[in-house]
């Protein structure tokens, strides 16, 4: 019988998925695994995360939705603690709902790479041509990669778009300009 002291027991850590509070098996080792894929896209994170749940635990069909969202958030928050730089809310307003990334224009791009090399957040991948995967990892009002580019491929919203932008969420979100 595998007791506490048993090195082969996974872990166990309780989380709230839906309405309820259940335990999650491996909880530490499927955040791990998440971790292995930083370079990969979001899309590409959650599917890791899905697969190494339902590995070590038994995911209702039904729910699987809400199991991979509780998850979800449990490896952002990890994720961002590794990475040490995504802001999941940027004053006040969750990151995801600003526009602000930049937009690669695949006629000019010749894919030298330059901009991926320069963006330390994981923004792009290379693949052929440059490619926007985790747009909300740019830091807003960041242009640093711009000038990277030599084929004018890269562009971003005007500071002005994003000043609008800013001001309509603020609203939207009931916070007072600062
Ligand atoms: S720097 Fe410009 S040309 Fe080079 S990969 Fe990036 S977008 Fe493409
Ligand atoms: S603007 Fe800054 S954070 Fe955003 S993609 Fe370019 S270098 Fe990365």
């Amino acid at each position: 019988m595998c007791g506490p002291c048993c090195p082969g027991k996974p872990n166990v850590k309780r989380i709230r998925i839906g309405s309820q509070e259940i335990g999650v098996s491996g909880y530490d080792e499927i955040l791990a695994e998440g971790l292995r894929h930083l370079n990969e896209s979001d899309e590409q994170q959650k599917q890791v995360i899905l697969k190494e749940l339902q590995a070590r635990n038994y995911v209702p069909k039904d729910s699987e939705k809400e199991y991979l969202a509780a998850m979800w958030d449990e490896f952002k928050q990890v994720r961002a603690k590794r990475l040490g730089q995504i802001e999941e809310r940027y004053h006040g307003i969750p990151r995801e709902e600003i526009p602000w990334f930049p937009r690669v224009d695949e006629d000019r791009c010749t894919g030298c790479g330059a901009c991926v090399k320069f963006c330390q957040k994981g923004v792009y991948v290379l693949d052929d041509k440059a490619k926007v995967v985790n747009p909300y990892r740019c830091v807003v009002s960041c242009t640093g990669c711009l000038n990277q580019c030599k084929e004018g491929a890269l562009s971003f919203p005007t500071l002005v778009e994003l000043r609008d932008t800013m001001k309509a969420l603020r609203q939207k979100h009931g916070i007072l300009p600062g």
